[in-house]
């Protein structure tokens, strides 16, 4: 394996392709790394030490969408349906959710869709769910709270009744699981996580007659149905905000971007080496993030020739 092109060459480059091109640093690295000069270890070297000098390059740019690449496509969601299981009988009412991106939260309704109640009972949800499906499957990662439990695979039923092509199963990231696998609260159903998180959240519960009524597809009620929908998926998305750095789950924010300057799935370059990561025979350099205080290690052992030896 050849030795890849030194640092300062690099730099260089980077540099005069920066101000001449207008290139992006990370456009201008992603050039570079396709000759395929960041292979053999003296290149990894490099190009650690090139990250390195990126960092301080970009710490002293406030521009840091400078090194955006790519838009994450993180969705939020969460459905309502008339039953707990999709089929034979259940069907899809409406779905609630937000772009992580975008300030604004929507909702598709039945009823949105043209020639909704000329379809059967029962299979009167073609259209949305179909709607559905491709919202999900543009996205790159999903939340939702118990939404690998309960809405996908609801989602997934509907289409096979339908005889719809399934919907993408994107990285999935349960709120519900998070709480349940790595935290310890008394409940972990939505509502309760936000009262003890101090997130906002459903003012009540949705009433008998509501929900009779939404099985019914009668308006007055999909109408309240919604806002409900709309608030478990605001609800969602700010218990995420506050277990992301928890989240063991949590993307890197270099695979969503196509970047490759992020230390931190949050999409920090700002992490702080701070003591070691230990397997039973291996040791990595652990890292904190200043931003937004998640633990990482490094994804190359450190342990030295030497004590390799030893422990064999
Ligand atoms: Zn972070």
């Amino acid at each position: 394996m050849g030795r890849g092109p030194t640092w300062e060459a690099w730099e260089e480059e980077i540099t005069w392709r920066y101000h001449q091109e207008g290139r992006t640093i990370a456009e201008t690295i992603q050039a570079l790394k396709s000759r395929g000069s960041d292979r053999g270890e003296n290149s990894v070297r490099h190009k650690r030490e090139g990250l390195r000098q990126v960092h301080s390059h970009i710490s002293s740019s406030p521009d840091v969408s400078l090194i955006k690449l790519r838009k994450p496509r993180i969705l939020y969601f969460d459905i309502e349906t008339t039953d707990f299981k999709g089929g034979p009988f259940g069907e899809l009412l409406m779905m609630g959710y937000r772009w992580e991106d975008e300030d604004d939260y929507k909702i598709i309704h039945i009823y949105d869709y043209k020639g909704w109640n000329k379809e059967r009972l029962n299979l009167r949800d073609k259209q949305i769910v179909k709607a559905a499906s491709e919202i999900i499957s543009s996205a790159d990662v999903l939340v939702g709270h118990y939404s690998p439990r309960f809405d996908l695979p609801f989602i997934q039923t509907r289409l096979a009744v339908h005889r719809l092509p399934p919907v993408a199963e994107p990285k999935h990231i349960d709120t519900w699981r998070i709480c349940a696998k790595q935290l310890a609260f008394s409940s972990n159903r939505l509502g309760k996580v936000a009262e003890y998180l101090g997130v906002p959240q459903q003012k009540g519960e949705v009433s008998l007659a509501t929900w009779r009524a939404s099985k019914a597809h009668e308006l007055w009620a999909l109408e309240e149905l919604s806002e409900y929908c709309i608030q478990d998926v605001k609800t969602t998305y700010e218990v995420m905000q506050v277990l992301k750095p928890i989240a063991r789950e949590w993307p890197s924010m270099n695979l969503l971007t196509g970047g490759m300057v992020y230390e931190c799935p949050c999409g920090s370059y700002r992490v702080a080496k701070n003591g070691f990561y230990l397997t039973k025979v291996n040791k990595y350099d652990r890292y904190k993030c200043k931003d937004c205080g998640r633990w990482t290690r490094g994804r190359q052992s450190v342990v030295d020739k030497a004590t390799e030896r030893m422990m064999k």
